[in-house]
Protein backbone atom coordinates (compact mmCIF):
# COMPACT_ATOMS: atom_id res chain seq x y z
CA UNK A 1 0.00 0.00 0.00
CA UNK A 2 0.73 3.25 -1.07
CA UNK A 3 0.41 6.96 -0.92
CA UNK A 4 0.18 8.27 -4.51
CA UNK A 5 0.57 11.91 -5.93
CA UNK A 6 -2.72 13.59 -6.30
CA UNK A 7 -3.43 15.29 -9.37
CA UNK A 8 -4.97 18.87 -9.59
CA UNK A 9 -7.06 20.98 -11.37
CA UNK A 10 -5.70 21.94 -15.05
CA UNK A 11 -4.11 18.23 -14.91
CA UNK A 12 -6.48 16.33 -17.84
CA UNK A 13 -7.07 13.28 -15.74
CA UNK A 14 -9.55 15.18 -14.04
CA UNK A 15 -11.64 16.40 -17.17
CA UNK A 16 -11.63 12.71 -19.24
CA UNK A 17 -14.36 10.37 -17.90
CA UNK A 18 -13.42 7.08 -16.49
CA UNK A 19 -13.46 3.75 -18.04
CA UNK A 20 -15.34 1.36 -16.83
CA UNK A 21 -13.80 -2.15 -15.06
CA UNK A 22 -14.45 -5.44 -16.34
CA UNK A 23 -14.49 -8.05 -13.77
CA UNK A 24 -11.20 -9.54 -14.86
CA UNK A 25 -9.36 -6.59 -14.64
CA UNK A 26 -11.05 -5.62 -11.13
CA UNK A 27 -9.57 -9.17 -9.95
CA UNK A 28 -6.20 -8.24 -10.67
CA UNK A 29 -3.57 -7.26 -7.99
CA UNK A 30 -3.13 -4.16 -9.94
CA UNK A 31 -7.38 -3.11 -9.18
CA UNK A 32 -6.63 -4.11 -5.82
CA UNK A 33 -3.43 -2.54 -4.81
CA UNK A 34 -4.66 0.90 -6.42
CA UNK A 35 -8.10 0.56 -4.27
CA UNK A 36 -6.00 0.13 -1.17
CA UNK A 37 -3.75 3.06 -2.15
CA UNK A 38 -7.03 5.46 -2.33
CA UNK A 39 -7.69 4.81 0.81
CA UNK A 40 -3.90 5.19 1.99
CA UNK A 41 -4.01 8.47 -0.33
CA UNK A 42 -7.40 10.34 0.90
CA UNK A 43 -6.63 9.15 4.50
CA UNK A 44 -3.34 10.97 4.34
CA UNK A 45 -4.33 14.14 2.57
CA UNK A 46 -7.56 14.44 4.84
CA UNK A 47 -10.19 13.43 2.73
CA UNK A 48 -13.32 11.70 3.03
CA UNK A 49 -13.21 10.37 -0.30
CA UNK A 50 -11.01 9.56 -3.66
CA UNK A 51 -11.82 8.80 -6.98
CA UNK A 52 -9.27 6.97 -9.40
CA UNK A 53 -9.12 9.97 -11.97
CA UNK A 54 -7.68 11.95 -9.15
CA UNK A 55 -4.54 9.82 -9.24
CA UNK A 56 -4.35 9.94 -12.56
CA UNK A 57 -6.30 6.54 -13.52
CA UNK A 58 -9.20 6.79 -15.78
CA UNK A 59 -11.06 4.15 -14.26
CA UNK A 60 -14.44 4.00 -12.82
CA UNK A 61 -14.03 3.21 -9.00
CA UNK A 62 -13.98 5.21 -5.93
CA UNK A 63 -13.50 5.28 -1.99
CA UNK A 64 -15.00 7.17 0.64
CA UNK A 65 -15.44 7.12 4.22
CA UNK A 66 -18.96 6.66 5.86
CA UNK A 67 -19.45 9.16 8.30
CA UNK A 68 -21.44 11.28 9.39
CA UNK A 69 -20.36 14.63 10.10
CA UNK A 70 -23.16 16.41 11.14
CA UNK A 71 -22.85 14.85 15.00
CA UNK A 72 -23.37 10.91 14.54
CA UNK A 73 -19.83 10.49 13.92
CA UNK A 74 -19.02 6.44 14.05
CA UNK A 75 -16.02 5.63 15.72
CA UNK A 76 -14.77 3.40 12.90
CA UNK A 77 -15.74 4.90 9.80
CA UNK A 78 -16.72 2.22 7.58
CA UNK A 79 -14.79 2.37 4.42
CA UNK A 80 -16.72 1.77 0.88
CA UNK A 81 -15.36 0.62 -2.33
CA UNK A 82 -17.58 1.58 -5.55
CA UNK A 83 -16.68 0.38 -8.86
CA UNK A 84 -18.86 0.88 -12.20
CA UNK A 85 -21.35 3.22 -9.83
CA UNK A 86 -24.56 4.53 -11.19
CA UNK A 87 -26.77 6.80 -9.57
CA UNK A 88 -29.99 7.79 -9.93
CA UNK A 89 -31.65 10.89 -7.78
CA UNK A 90 -34.88 9.75 -5.41
CA UNK A 91 -36.72 13.35 -5.78
CA UNK A 92 -36.39 15.82 -2.79
CA UNK A 93 -35.44 19.87 -3.90
CA UNK A 94 -31.67 19.88 -4.05
CA UNK A 95 -29.98 20.69 -1.11
CA UNK A 96 -26.97 23.29 -0.38
CA UNK A 97 -23.72 22.62 1.33
CA UNK A 98 -20.13 22.95 2.11
CA UNK A 99 -17.65 21.08 -0.26
CA UNK A 100 -13.90 20.83 -1.02
CA UNK A 101 -11.63 18.83 -3.06
CA UNK A 102 -8.85 16.87 -2.46
CA UNK A 103 -7.56 17.91 -6.54
CA UNK A 104 -8.91 21.96 -5.94
CA UNK A 105 -6.71 22.52 -2.39
CA UNK A 106 -8.16 25.16 -0.30
CA UNK A 107 -10.95 26.15 -1.42
CA UNK A 108 -14.71 25.67 -0.51
CA UNK A 109 -17.94 26.68 -1.73
CA UNK A 110 -21.79 25.51 -1.53
CA UNK A 111 -22.60 22.54 -3.83
CA UNK A 112 -26.41 21.66 -4.48
CA UNK A 113 -26.76 17.97 -4.10
CA UNK A 114 -29.14 15.74 -4.55
CA UNK A 115 -30.12 14.88 -0.82
CA UNK A 116 -30.99 11.50 -1.76
CA UNK A 117 -29.72 8.74 -4.12
CA UNK A 118 -29.80 5.31 -4.99
CA UNK A 119 -26.66 3.93 -5.86
CA UNK A 120 -25.74 0.91 -8.43
CA UNK A 121 -22.17 -0.17 -8.48
CA UNK A 122 -19.95 -3.53 -7.52
CA UNK A 123 -17.66 -3.78 -4.11
CA UNK A 124 -14.21 -4.53 -4.57
CA UNK A 125 -14.82 -8.23 -5.12
CA UNK A 126 -17.13 -7.64 -7.89
CA UNK A 127 -20.44 -8.28 -5.92
CA UNK A 128 -23.88 -6.12 -7.07
CA UNK A 129 -24.49 -3.34 -4.04
CA UNK A 130 -27.47 -1.27 -4.52
CA UNK A 131 -28.47 0.77 -1.01
CA UNK A 132 -29.73 4.57 -0.48
CA UNK A 133 -27.42 7.23 0.59
CA UNK A 134 -28.52 10.02 2.02
CA UNK A 135 -27.53 13.43 3.36
CA UNK A 136 -23.82 13.85 3.68
CA UNK A 137 -23.24 10.42 2.30
CA UNK A 138 -25.17 11.35 -0.43
CA UNK A 139 -23.17 14.38 -0.94
CA UNK A 140 -19.64 12.63 -1.28
CA UNK A 141 -21.01 9.66 -3.60
CA UNK A 142 -22.21 12.55 -6.11
CA UNK A 143 -18.58 14.35 -5.54
CA UNK A 144 -17.06 11.17 -6.48
CA UNK A 145 -19.36 9.90 -9.21
CA UNK A 146 -18.88 13.41 -10.86
CA UNK A 147 -14.90 12.94 -10.82
CA UNK A 148 -15.37 9.57 -12.92
CA UNK A 149 -17.28 11.84 -15.69
CA UNK A 150 -14.59 14.79 -15.75
CA UNK A 151 -16.67 17.05 -13.38
CA UNK A 152 -15.39 18.98 -10.24
CA UNK A 153 -17.47 20.62 -7.66
CA UNK A 154 -16.69 24.73 -9.13
CA UNK A 155 -18.90 22.87 -11.93
CA UNK A 156 -21.71 22.35 -10.09
CA UNK A 157 -21.68 25.89 -7.84
CA UNK A 158 -24.83 27.82 -9.21
CA UNK A 159 -22.38 30.91 -8.87
CA UNK A 160 -19.33 31.89 -6.92
CA UNK A 161 -20.10 34.26 -4.37
CA UNK A 162 -19.32 31.82 -1.71
CA UNK A 163 -15.88 30.21 -2.90
CA UNK A 164 -13.54 30.93 0.05
CA UNK A 165 -10.05 29.90 1.08
CA UNK A 166 -10.06 27.25 4.07
CA UNK A 167 -8.68 29.78 6.43
CA UNK A 168 -11.19 32.73 5.54
CA UNK A 169 -14.06 29.85 5.34
CA UNK A 170 -13.71 29.14 9.22
CA UNK A 171 -12.78 32.50 10.06
CA UNK A 172 -16.04 34.24 8.26
CA UNK A 173 -18.43 31.81 6.52
CA UNK A 174 -19.30 28.95 8.92
CA UNK A 175 -20.11 27.86 12.12
CA UNK A 176 -17.30 26.15 14.23
CA UNK A 177 -18.37 22.58 14.24
CA UNK A 178 -19.37 22.57 10.90
CA UNK A 179 -17.37 20.80 8.13
CA UNK A 180 -16.72 20.68 4.29
CA UNK A 181 -17.10 17.60 2.56
CA UNK A 182 -13.77 17.71 1.09
CA UNK A 183 -12.77 14.55 -1.62
ZN1 LIG B 1 -12.93 16.10 -5.47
Amino acid sequence: MAVRPIVRLGHPALRTPAEPLTAEQLATPGVQALIDDLFDTMIEAGGVGLAAPQVDEPVQLFVYLAVDARGEQQAEPQRRVLVNPMLEPLGGELIYDWEGCLSIPDLRGLVPRHPEVRVHALDRHGERLTFRAEGYEARIVQHEFDHLNGVVFLDRMRDLHSLAFSAEWEAYMVAADDEAAVG
